[in-house]
């Protein structure tokens, strides 16, 4: 019987019934079932499954439920294991993936692990020994870009005497396509993230010897859905419900390299989250460019609200996040949804990107200040207190000194908890590249850090407020060297207060008894607070 340590994910091949739990010996009333089948090699099924962390550092084995009868009544012989075959799989290479940007390319990468696991490959901890080496890529901003081709002419250096297959994937190997082929020869995969539902394809390519394999189509009407996820984060479990951009703003490359928006069947989400929670996850983010663009292709026809109650009400979910929420589809609904579900969490990130209307007009932003301002005044009109964030471009074309102080007041008016804000970088293929870069970049720096001291301001104004007053975190993290628990609240902001390790993944009551502009001090107070309980 094979046996694992926890946290890991490891690919078994058995034939026999599907009927499986993992169970600790030491603990036996802790058994998770696992569903997690990745395709099948010479009638012999790959079964991939992450053992969940929250078992602790102890063996773990994976055990099958007895002999079980299959639909028909015949008796299913049990499950006889064999080691993997060299020829069908990734034959126990390793690989190891480096993501740049936002968090759509962290889950991108959970999913690329997923389906090379599926495989056979081994994750490594390093691009020093990994066989295979994949950079997940980000086109977004210039420096993004460039930081990808630094690393490829690095690692080339690296491992001059034992070259690993180099593959780049994301948005910079859709936005340059087959030319890195040409820049840095020693690459042999070029995939965008449209066409990670053929990875294994393009994956059989290359361990057949393949050289140079693309996977570059936009013409996409599918999302990349796979037989089994890694999960780099303890607790919270990402979750992509909607892929690509159809909003034209013109400064961004999304729309072009993450192809048209393709929303996935409310089902499949749902079923999704109750395998999430059945493995111990407590907090659900659920994903998007434009989350909120969200439009259920199946016959329930769930709108963006609904689905978030529906997510918010399956058994053992705490907390559900979302982003990112574009402002012209922020609805009422979303608003009266938090208000009404205490496990959603009150927190909307809604980027304004200007506070100027003339700014916003030359972004295609689709909405004036006024516009984002009513939307502004719908979530402060919510019973809970709905904290909000938002990101801010500095020095975009034809941005005037009114302009931005125009973003400024923007700033005061709707005092946000957090600002993530960059100065605008022209990209390919935007309608805005043709336009004249006609602030300089002192001044964007200028502005940026202008924009930023008065933002880190507003935040400590904010957190001031809320010295004294106790609210529910969930344990993220622990600071040995400060013996120091790192929480945060269902409203995103961090709260370190003095704890101990073993805390990690519990929901906790503090106080604040200090407030600095980016995050909380606080002190444990009482016993554990009730579920999904939102104390703000
Ligand atoms: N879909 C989200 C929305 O509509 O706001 C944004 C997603 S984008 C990956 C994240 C942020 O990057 C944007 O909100 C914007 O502030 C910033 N960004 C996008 N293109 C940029 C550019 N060309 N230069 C500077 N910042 C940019
Ligand atoms: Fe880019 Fe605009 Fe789409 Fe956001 S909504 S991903 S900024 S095009």
């Amino acid at each position: 019987m094979p046996i694992v340590t926890s946290g890991q994910i490891r690919a078994f091949e058995y034939r026999g019934i599907f009927n499986w739990s993992i169970v600790n010996p030491k603990r036996p009333f802790r058994t998770l079932p696992c569903a997690d089948f990745a395709g099948h090699a010479q009638g012999f099924y790959v079964y991939c499954c992450r053992v969940a962390s929250l078992m602790g550092n102890e063996l773990v084995q994976i055990r099958p439920n007895g002999p079980s009868s299959s639909a028909s009544g015949v008796v299913v012989p049990p499950p006889e294991f064999r080691t993997l075959p060299p020829e069908t799989v990734g034959a126990g290479k390793t690989f190891y993936i480096e993501t740049f940007g936002c968090q759509m390319n962290e889950h991108d990468s959970e999913k690329v692990a997923g389906v090379l696991l599926a495989r056979g490959y081994r994750p490594a901890d390093s691009d020093d020994e990994a066989d295979f080496v994949l950079y997940n890529t980000c086109s977004i901003r210039e420096k993004a870009a460039q930081k990808v081709f630094s690393r490829l002419g690095a690692i080339r250096k690296e491992r001059r005497s034992n070259p690993p297959v180099i593959g780049v994937l994301g948005c910079v190997a859709q936005q340059e396509g087959d030319q890195i082929f040409e820049r840095a020869p020693w690459v042999s995969l070029v995939c965008g993230s449209a066409s990670y539902s053929r990875l294994p394809d393009m994956l059989a390519l290359l361990e057949n010897g393949g050289r140079r394999v693309t996977g570059l189509s936009l013409d996409v009407d599918e999302c990349f859905e796979t037989e089994l996820t890694r999960r780099d984060h303890p607790f919270r479990a990402y979750l992509t419900i909607i892929e690509g951009c159809d909003k034209a703003c013109s400064y961004c490359v999304v729309p072009m390299t993450r192809g048209p928006e393709r929303s996935r069947p409310s089902g499949r989400i749902l079923a999704d989250v109750r395998r999430l929670s059945s493995e111990g996850f407590t907090e659900i983010q659920l994903l998007g460019q434009t989350v909120n663009s969200y439009r259920d292709p199946s016959a329930a026809r769930l709108s963006f609200a609904e689905l978030l109650l529906r997510v918010a009400e399956i058994s053992g979910i705490r907390r559900v996040r979302f982003m990112t929420s574009h402002p012209s589809d922020f609805t009422a609904e979303i608003v009266r949804a938090i208000d009404a579900e205490p496990v959603l969490a009150n927190h909307v990130h809604l980027p304004a990107q200007s506070g100027s209307t003339a700014v916003l007009r030359r972004m295609r932003r689709t909405y004036s200040r006024e516009g984002y301002l009513e939307k502004i005044h719908c979530i402060r009109s919510a019973r809970r207190a709905i904290s909000i964030s938002t990101d801010i471009i500095v020095g975009f074309s034809g941005e005037t000194e009114e302009d931005f102080g125009e973003t400024l007041a923007l700033l005061d008016q709707v005092g946000y908890d957090q600002v993530f804000s960059f100065k605008y970088s022209p990209r390919p293929k935007t309608l805005a590249l043709s336009w004249a870069d006609d602030v300089p970049d002192l001044e964007k720096g200028r502005r940026l850090t202008v924009l930023q001291e008065r933002q880190r301001e507003i935040q400590l104004e904010r957190n001031r407020r809320l010295v004294g007053r106790e609210f529910e975190v969930l344990v993220e993290g622990f600071q040995h060297r400060l013996g120091q628990a790192v929480g945060r609240t269902a409203s995103n902001r961090v709260v370190n207060f003095p704890g101990e390790a073993a805390w990690r993944g519990r929901y906790i009551t503090v106080r604040v008894t200090s407030a600095g502009p980016n995050s909380l001090v606080g002190e444990r107070v009482g016993g554990r607070a009730e579920a999904g309980t939102a104390l703000e």
